[in-house]
């Protein structure tokens, strides 16, 4: 079992991961802003790398989402007992990998056998 030790420690470091993307979603924020493009001055070439940019842009704020997902489900798995324990099997997820990953929900059998 998973010592409260471990637990607090493991959610200390959810949290403060919660904490920087949201201070990274914070600043790009400004990025999502429909694109002005100023015709006159900028050229096709630079629209499209504008364009692409946001683009880009768009997709890390997507990822950035999607982990914070993941690491608001490791939170809650932490508050109900379940956290490192395989989402399929039940098992206990070996200590290493879930260091690595603290939002992984599977065991290696489990994600083998997938
Ligand atoms: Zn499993």
């Amino acid at each position: 079992m998973m010592i409260e030790e471990e637990r607090e420690h493991f959610r200390a470091k959810l949290t403060a991961m919660q904490g920087e993307i949201r201070a990274i979603s914070g600043s790009a924020a400004q990025d999502l802003k429909p694109l002005v493009l100023d015709h006159t001055s900028v050229g096709r070439v630079s629209r499209i790398d504008a364009i692409q940019l946001q683009q880009m842009s768009q997709e890390a704020t997507r990822r950035r989402q999607q982990h914070l997902v993941k690491i608001d489900g490791a939170l809650r798995r932490i508050e109900s007992g379940r956290f490192g324990l395989c989402f399929l099997c039940r098992i206990e997820i070996d200590l290493r990998r879930l260091s690595a990953d603290l939002t992984i929900t599977r065991c290696r059998d489990c994600v083998e056998a997938l």
